[in-house]
């Protein structure tokens, strides 16, 4: 019962709200959390029925840990609420690899076939080539500048397509609209992961998209200290992937769903820096001499900016960057000569990354040929003058080591 002062929950986002009020009030509940404005981290995996009857009814709001607790029902509300009104649920994954593999799984049988976007995150393609194929499941890579020339690739058989715009190493925008068109069409689903931009950037499952994946490793959490994965899906797909999680008995550890709801809370203000920040260093970067190309959408002279004009609302952090032709023992001079720039795997922290990538070697439908060594950049959160500083370092020892 609510006592008359009481503390107050803020009232539930709606239409009404803007998407950052929509962020720092979705999922709490004030009044079940004692006035605390955030959910308690609940580690449980049973919880007490009160009477033999509730039992054999199976009633109470929780009924087992791994089916979810008052941390997982703050951070799914608020998740929903960002994914938008298309959102039928969302589902918690312990990454981002086990969202993508729990959604392929949910939606595909034996004897089905899948089409596959070329610049997919390399994991996923190890899953298809792997455990899809030994599973009776045929996989087709496109080339992620397809459009609807998809129809072409399609089978009696097809039942899904998996996008990813832009993909994480190679950024070429997709048109995911023009996809998901055809995907209906032939009465496919359309699995998107969208971790580059996440939902306040790209919201998928407006833009045809069935079931939306988020690297929560990445912005979500936004701080490289936990791997988390979501699985958001339309009204048409939820049950999927409602029942692949139930079957597969995918759950997430309590401590890394709260940081996951909390680094949500800030996501519009470093994403904005992000993108801010990241805008600046790559016109940097395309004034100087050592460098061909810069792949970021979100620059004119990109590609894919038409589309991600189109379609995003934003850009994020991560980019590539092309040198023009080099030695390899340049490109490792300029690697070891970095110090703000860390090298190693993952981003969306509040970190600035370098790691050198190459397509080349796994690409199938389209070749990877960019006309010079390439690395990816995530550009976080520190003063611009001293990234471009620590990158003026790197070009010297690139320079000399030519
Ligand atoms: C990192 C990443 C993943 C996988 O996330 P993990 O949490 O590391 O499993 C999936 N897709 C993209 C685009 C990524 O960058």
């Amino acid at each position: 019962m609510k006592a008359p002062s009481g503390p107050k929950t803020p009232s539930a986002p709606s239409s009404r709200h803007g998407i950052a009020t929509t962020l720092v009030t979705a999922g709490r509940d004030t009044e079940a959390q004692r006035g605390f404005i955030n959910p308690p981290v609940v580690r449980g995996s049973t919880v007490l029925y009160p009477s033999a009857g509730d039992l054999h009814a199976h009633r109470g709001e929780f009924q087992y840990g791994r089916h979810g607790t008052p941390t997982t029902k703050a951070l799914q509300q608020a998740l929903m609420a960002l994914e938008g009104d298309n959102c039928a649920g969302v589902g918690l994954a312990p990454s981002g690899v086990a969202a993508i593999t729990t959604a392929l799984l949910a939606v595909l049988k034996s004897g089905d076939h899948v089409l596959v976007t070329d610049n997919a995150y390399r994991p996923t393609r190890g899953f298809c080539d792997g455990m899809l194929a030994r599973y009776g499941v045929e996989t087709t890579y496109f080339d992620p500048m397809i459009g609807g020339g998809i129809a072409s690739l399609f089978k009696p058989n097809t039942r899904a397509v998996l996008v990813e715009a832009p993909g994480s190493q190679s950024f070429e925008m997709s048109d995911i609209p023009a996809i998901a068109a055809v995907a209906h069409d032939k009465g496919a689903l359309v699995i998107d992961d969208n971790t580059w931009a996440t939902p306040l950037y790209h919201r998928s499952l407006d833009q045809g998209v069935d079931i939306s994946i988020q690297a929560a490793t990445k912005y979500i959490g936004g701080h490289s200290d936990i791997m988390f994965g979501t699985i958001a899906a339309n009204a048409r797909a939820w049950p999927m992937v409602k029942e692949a999680i139930r079957l597969l008995g995918v759950c997430c550890g309590p401590d890394d769903v709260f940081l996951a709801l909390r680094g949500l809370r800030t996501l519009k203000v470093r994403l904005a820096h992000h993108q801010a920040s990241a805008l600046e260093m790559a016109h940097w970067f395309q004034a100087r001499p050592e460098v061909a190309r810069v792949l970021y959408p979100a620059l004119e002279s990109d590609p894919g900016h038409a589309i991600w004009k189109r379609d995003f609302t934003g850009a994020s952090g991560l980019f590539g960057i092309v040198l023009k032709p080099a030695p390899q023992k340049a490109v490792d001079a300029l690697l070891d000569t970095l110090t703000l720039f860390g090298m190693g795997y993952s981003w969306g922290g509040f970190e600035s990354l370098v790691i050198p990538f190459d397509c080349s070697d796994y690409r199938t439908a389209t070749a990877w040929a960019p006309g010079g060594p390439t690395l990816r950049l995530h550009i976080g959160l520190e003063s611009l003058d001293d990234l471009k500083a620590d990158f003026e370092n790197g070009f010297a020892a690139f320079n000399a080591a030519k």
